[in-house]
């Protein structure tokens, strides 16, 4: 473990390997970090040093590195059926995922597509809701509505609906036309005006809209806008009413990152299934039903990828109604749903994400209600009355806040001060945010709170 192997690595990554996310030019400047291993959530340099994982690596790690459960389950399928393709085959590892997701929704969402990341479960959801209006005679409906500053995924259909300018408009010419319209931010108290937007457009262009794309309760890559569930109980309604379908991208807010499992679920507490609260049995699932035919409170559709497999192996699921799936019922194929990747369905990824599905039904939820709350407990205090921070805000196992004249390149120079506290952490603009695994306790607050006021005060001193 030496600083030369460090070195060695980082040239090699950079004379080799087109990062993501980052332009290759600039990337001397900020070299990429060599890490050696990872245990908890902690990761390791091959100097030694260590970096707490406070975006969780991109949203993806529940439960942080090297996890026991997580590596039993993977390596007891490895051993037994590491993959096997989906069409003309099943396993008992997509079975099960499938039919536990959905009894999650009270099987409201009763049926399950699987994609091999966040941006393919999109373009599953677009061409499942098209495609289910077209079989229905509706071909008219083909266009799209997303969420201003929304993200979705960087494929061409993703990206169609995804409003950051960023990742977007050099692909501009490529992309289908998406309405956008004003998303609620709760730092703004703009919900019911946002929802009035919405409300004229589909008024006047319900006829041509399949579905509308939302991220639940928080926009991450927007910078964690957060906004109210009362916003998508409006949201549900308006759809309903004008005949368009609503996706819930939860692939960021999903598995109990925002305290519940779905974060749908806090849009309507009736409508909770036993996910609500892991250990009290409920009626609710039943209502999600919807008797009497009544609309069911779910999205139409739900997503889920980064956090499903806790950062072990891709994989991303669209569940939906059976409204939606019994528009492709027919002997005829094309009328039938023909996507797929190679991967889909692997029994790798879905022993993995059934590990998960086991830490939620033991209890995870109660776990993390109480680390959310060490959390803000930790934060509140100091960070509320600091005048170079606005909007401290917290849904869950999101913490964030704006930093006030933040200067030009603040998320770089922050996210590199930070390594020196021993944080690995990438703001979003002047937006600074955790995003951790779910493995706080009082000492690990503590520790995060002081690093990141560290981080900030350096930082702020050099700015220009
Ligand atoms: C990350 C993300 C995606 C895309 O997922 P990938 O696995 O990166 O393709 C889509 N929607 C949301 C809300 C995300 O956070």
């Amino acid at each position: 473990m030496s600083l030369a192997v460090q070195e060695d690595w980082q040239r090699r990554s950079l004379g080799s390997i087109w990062h993501p996310c980052t332009q290759m030019a600039r990337a001397a400047r900020l070299p990429p970090l060599p890490m050696a291993r990872g245990e908890g959530a902690w990761l390791f340099d091959h100097q030694g040093r260590r970096y707490f994982d406070a975006c969780s690596s991109w949203w993806v790690n529940l439960f942080g590195h090297s996890d026991a459960g997580l590596s039993t389950a993977i390596k007891s399928q490895l051993d037994t059926l590491p993959h096997v393709m989906l069409a003309g085959c099943t396993h008992e590892p997509a079975v099960r995922l499938a039919e536990r997701l959905s009894a999650r929704t009270g099987g409201a969402l009763g049926h399950v597509c699987f994609g091999s990341d966040g941006a393919s479960a999109v373009e599953i959801a677009l061409k499942q809701s098209f495609h289910s209006w077209r079989n229905r005679g509706r071909t008219e409906k083909h266009e799209f509505v997303c969420l201003k500053n929304g993200y979705h995924g960087e494929t061409i259909g993703a990206l169609a609906v995804t409003d950051v300018a960023i990742f977007r408009d050099a692909y501009d010419p490529l992309l289908m036309r998406a309405h956008i319209v004003e998303s609620p931010d709760s730092r703004l108290n703009n919900e019911a005006q946002a929802l009035a937007a919405m409300q004229a457009l589909l008024e006047a262009r319900h006829d041509h809209i399949a579905a509308v794309i939302v991220e639940p309760l928080i926009q991450g890559a927007a910078g964690m806008v957060m906004h109210e569930p009362s916003y998508l109980r409006g949201l549900r309604a308006l759809c309903s009413e004008f005949e368009v379908h609503l996706i819930a991208d939860e692939i960021a807010v999903g598995c109990g990152r925002t305290g519940s499992f779905f974060a749908w679920e806090q849009a309507d507490a009736v409508i909770a299934g036993p996910s609500q609260d892991d250990r009290t049995p409920s009626g609710g699932g039943a209502r999600a039903r919807a008797p009497g035919g009544q609309q069911s409170s779910w999205p139409d559709f739900l997503l889920l990828s980064k956090g499903i497999t806790g950062g072990t192996l891709p994989l991303s699921l669209v569940l939906t109604t059976d409204e939606v799936y019994q528009a492709f019922w027919s002997e005829d194929v094309s009328r039938g749903f023909l996507h797929s990747h190679s991967y889909t369905g692997n029994a790798l990824a879905c022993a993995a994400a059934n590990a998960v599905l086991d830490r939620f039904d033991a209890g995870q939820l109660a776990l993390n209600r109480e680390q959310s709350a060490l959390l803000a407990e930790a934060f509140l205090s100091p960070l509320a009355g600091d005048a170079r921070i606005a909007n401290l805000r917290q849904r869950g196992m999101v913490l964030a806040f704006d930093v006030l004249d933040a200067g030009a390149g603040f998320a770089e120079r922050f996210h590199l001060a930070a390594r020196a506290h021993e944080l690995l952490i990438r703001p979003i603009g002047h937006t600074v945010y955790l995003m951790p695994p779910y493995l706080i306790d009082a000492p690990t607050a503590q520790f995060l709170v002081e690093a990141v006021r560290a981080t900030l005060s350096e930082v702020l001193s050099h700015a220009s």
